[in-house]
């Protein structure tokens, strides 16, 4: 009897003190130790405690990346409808020695192909001959990270992007050669990336982090990579996400992107290199696996995260606030929702609180 008495008051203390938290507490309250302390005694899984850590995020969005070639020196000869590049000192004495098709993706030495007196042969500016151009890309992305301090976040990542390439112009002698059209009408690449963001800001339940992501594009497809070499691209964003519990976010991410290629030109000890800077806009959901497995009996009603035999449970699905404050699940009172008699006092009631700010979150 003694027992039950001490487990009513300890409940009504308890109670009593997370009621007087809530409703002082307008802003965020995921930082907070939840109210409620399990007994030491309870056991709890180690590995759902390392793997409620890692934030796994899934998105996808639109990218535009612009392609743009240095070929000053270079000079370009059209037959028919093809274009040839031809490296610098490969015409001698009116002759074409060495020329390519397909330099932008996959180049192919055509040094059999003679031009003929009809043919075009435009040598470009030796300064300022370029080629650019743009091209889309929609990326599948999957990402792991984790955060330090509640502010910092380090993982890595993959993303599977399709991609096509739209036609490129000349600056120069683009009345003469036309535009320049590459076969990569949908290729396929793959990133793999190392990411590190610092959270910079945090307004209610949104955090803005600036976040630079590193990694290595693997072309899988238009693009031979037994002439391609690149190094490591630059991505820099900012990741915004929207959190619906701890458990749960939305994510946004519009971000900048550096990097180059070099394609070999075939026995000609020339390359020519293809600058490629991108921006993408992602957007996508965030993920933890739950600390805690879902309390599995039907009639419990529990939504504190509560204890049963010695095992710890959690009464919310995982896109809610797992010890919701005061209000916080259900914001609307359902009082409130059922208005089958005179409530006016009531909605008077209610109308000063959300003016004092107590539901300001919502
Ligand atoms: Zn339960």
């Amino acid at each position: 009897m003694q027992k039950w008495t001490t487990l009513i008051l300890l409940f009504l203390l308890f109670t009593g003190s997370y009621n007087a938290k809530a409703q002082g507490g307008a802003g965020r309250h995921m930082e907070e130790a939840p109210p409620y302390q399990p007994p030491k005694e309870v056991k709890r899984s180690g590995f759902r405690q390392i793997l409620s850590k890692v934030n796994v995020g899934i998105s996808t969005g639109y990218g535009q990346t612009m392609y743009r070639q240095d070929l000053s020196g270079y000079s370009v000869f059209k037959k028919g409808d093809t274009q040839f590049l031809v490296p610098a000192g490969s015409i001698t004495a009116g002759r074409v020695n060495r020329s390519y098709t397909n330099w932008l993706n996959a180049p192919q030495d055509r040094s059999d192909v003679i031009p003929m007196e009809t043919d075009l042969i435009l040598a470009g500016d030796t300064t300022q001959f370029n080629l650019s151009g743009r091209g889309q890309s929609l990326p599948l992305n999957l990402d792991f990270h984790i955060n330090l301090a509640d502010r910092f976040k380090i993982g890595a990542g993959l993303t599977a992007e399709i991609h096509s390439i739209k036609d490129l112009e000349y600056n120069q002698w683009g009345n003469l050669l036309g535009t320049y059209s590459s076969d990569v009408r949908s290729a396929f690449l793959l990133r793999y990336y190392g990411m590190f963001g610092v959270r910079f800001t945090r307004w209610y339940f949104w955090d803005f982090t600036a976040d630079a992501r590193i990694g290595k594009k693997n072309y899988m497809s238009q693009f031979d990579k037994s002439l391609l070499s690149d190094g490591l691209y630059y991505n820099f964003g900012c990741l915004i996400e929207h959190h619906y519990s701890e458990y749960f976010r939305l994510t946004l991410r519009p971000s900048v992107e550096w990097s180059a290629y070099n394609m070999e030109l075939p026995a000609s000890g020339e390359s020519v290199t293809t600058q490629t800077p991108a921006f993408f806009f992602q957007a996508g959901i965030s993920l933890n696996y739950p600390r805690l497995p879902r309390c599995p009996i039907n009639a419990c009603h529990a939504q504190l995260e509560h204890v049963h035999q010695g095992k710890e449970f959690r009464g919310q699905p995982i896109y809610r606030w797992q010890n919701p404050k005061y209000g916080q699940n259900d914001p609307e009172l359902m009082r409130n929702k059922k208005r089958s008699k005179d409530d006016t006092q009531q909605r008077l009631q209610y109308k000063k609180k959300r003016r004092r700010g107590f539901f300001s979150w919502w």
